[in-house]
């Protein structure tokens, strides 16, 4: 009495009043023949989810997607690729703000967590022993410029003599610098100093 439309996609056989269809994806099979792809899991009565014409049960679809590096849950909407992995576009944060990087220039750091530019410059750029503020290029520069002396770091603009002010440099004659006790002197200044120091 069957006819085609009464057979079951799953098995091939008939469907009966003994063992009842059902209807998805627009075929028929067995209740007991509609399962997940993927785990066998009985599908019918609950969510299922159609991937390549194949039910699948809710969680088998919740592993078939991608892992978001950062929270280690499902993508199943807009996600980013970046630094080799896959994120939520709200996980892929700045590690010190904290702020979405989504369309922002980043970088790594040496163990691979990301930061924005100024984040990064803040941890990582050296920092000037005068101001104490982190050396950065300057806006469109790739290179920062930095004077490097007594095993420290100066902005070009700090590296001046103390007590006079005036712009010190290895470079140019006269401005060399002369430093007594970590300060940063010219000749002129350091020899002052010394003057004081020894009249008293
Ligand atoms: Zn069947
Ligand atoms: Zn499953
Ligand atoms: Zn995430
Ligand atoms: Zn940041
Ligand atoms: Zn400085
Ligand atoms: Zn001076």
């Amino acid at each position: 009495m069957a006819d085609q439309e009464d057979i079951c996609v799953g098995c091939g056989k008939e469907i009966t009043a003994d063992q009842p269809g059902c209807n998805a994806m627009n075929q028929i099979f067995h209740v007991d023949c509609f399962k997940c792809a993927k785990c066998t899991k009985t599908l019918a009565g609950s969510s299922f989810y159609n991937i390549d014409e194949k039910p699948t049960c809710e969680n088998c679809y919740q592993e078939s997607l991608e892992k978001c590096t950062a929270c280690k849950r499902p993508i199943s909407d807009k996600l980013l690729r970046a630094c080799g992995g896959i994120y939520h576009v709200n996980c892929f944060v700045c590690f010190s703000c904290k702020k979405s990087l989504d369309g922002i220039p980043f970088t790594l750091d040496s163990e691979n967590n990301v930061h924005c530019v100024p984040c990064f410059h803040d941890k990582f750029a050296p920092r000037c022993a005068v101001c104490s503020k982190p050396i950065i290029p300057d806006e469109g520069e790739k290179e920062s410029l930095r004077v490097v002396a007594m095993d420290k770091s100066f902005h070009v603009d700090c590296y001046k003599c103390e007590d006079c002010g005036m712009q010190l440099s290895s470079k140019l004659d006269g401005h060399g610098c002369y430093p007594i006790d970590q300060h940063l002197l010219c000749k002129t200044c350091n020899g002052n100093r010394l003057r004081v120091a020894s009249s008293t």
